[in-house]
């Protein structure tokens, strides 16, 4: 593990899930009824919000990640790998029921996969795990970031108190589902990808045109500002009737998976940081286009001082 770069960033809260991706490569994903022997097996921390933290750690964020495992093998491991990347992992809380959540994936010759993923001990992360220690934590922090793979009714709950301490809470509606409108009264920046901004407006996104029309439609429902993340495009900024594109760096991607984990995690360590939303969101594209050239999710994440290396004299 690199050593990281510190920074006297302000603390950031990421809230979400963690899972254990439990991966094996075939020469086929298996039909129903039929065990076929793999070529290979390999595990790795995810989820979201696991995701998000590690990228902020690394990026030199004073991270806290609130976050629910079960009490086993996997919920410990991922919290001790956390705690060396210098996360605040006090808050990552144990469940004696239910078990850690985990993503069963198979891959195929070709690069296709299958993926179920049992939630586990994230969908027990709930509004009343959120009592006086974790939210004197909170306190201390100037930003939360959050994603939806833990129950609405928690992400809302947190939301509400954040806004209520003028914590700027970022949202990153993935994967995406029906967003409360009382969501969006508390919420600084949602940070759709193309995807999801058409499944949450209806618009069909399939250029910069149609990602403004459905940055628009968010910005209608009651969103202060969307960043709508275009993949290889970069990203569409939307404030106050000001649309800017901000394109990310031309890079050879070899594996897209957390890009837009990367993107977000980024995105808040830049704001914490003094910067304005546009320069923010380019340190977000430098850090997510070199996520993409790597393979795998945590393994992608850069650190900030690549990140600064990467694109010295690229000005
Ligand atoms: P996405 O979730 O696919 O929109 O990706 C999130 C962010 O990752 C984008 O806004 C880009 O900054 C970056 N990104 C994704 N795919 C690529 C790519 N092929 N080349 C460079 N950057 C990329």
């Amino acid at each position: 593990m690199q050593k990281k770069q510190h920074t006297n960033f302000p603390r950031i809260a990421v809230v979400g899930s963690t899972n254990m991706d439990m991966v094996v490569n075939a020469e086929r994903i298996p039909v129903p009824g039929e065990t076929i022997l793999a070529h290979h097996f390999f595990m790795n921390p995810g989820g979201k919000g696991a995701n998000q933290a590690v990228t902020v750690a690394r990026l030199g964020g004073a991270t806290l990640f609130i976050s629910k495992v079960g009490n086993d093998v996997f919920g410990r491991q991922s919290s001790q790998l956390f705690h060396e990347e210098g996360i605040d992992t006090r808050f990552m809380l144990s469940d004696d029921i239910l078990p850690s959540g985990v993503a069963l994936i198979t891959v195929d010759q070709k690069g296709e996969n299958s993926i179920v993923v049992s939630q586990g001990a994230n969908n027990a992360l709930l509004p009343e795990d959120f009592t006086g220690a974790i939210l004197k934590e909170l306190e201390k922090c100037t930003m939360v970031l959050m994603q939806f793979e833990i129950p609405m009714e928690t992400i809302l709950h947190v939301a509400r108190y954040a806004a209520s301490k003028n914590i700027k809470v970022v949202i990153n509606p993935a994967p995406v589902q029906t967003i409360p409108p009382q969501l969006l009264k508390y919420t600084h920046i949602l940070t759709p990808n193309e995807t999801e901004a058409e499944l949450l407006t209806g618009i069909k996104v399939k250029n910069l045109d149609t990602a403004k029309k459905a940055a628009k439609a968010i910005l209608e429902m009651g969103a202060s500002v969307v960043i709508v993340t275009l993949g290889a495009q970069g990203a569409l900024v939307c404030e106050q009737g000001k649309m800017t594109l901000v394109p990310t760096e031309a890079v050879q991607a070899v594996d897209t998976t957390a890009a837009g984990d990367v993107f977000n995690g980024a995105l808040v360590v830049g704001l914490s940081n003094g910067m304005q939303l546009p320069e923010a969101t380019r340190f977000a594209c430098r850090a997510a286009a070199i996520s993409v050239t790597r393979e795998g999710a945590q393994s992608s994440i850069p650190y900030y001082n690549e990140v600064i290396a990467h694109f010295v004299g690229k000005e």
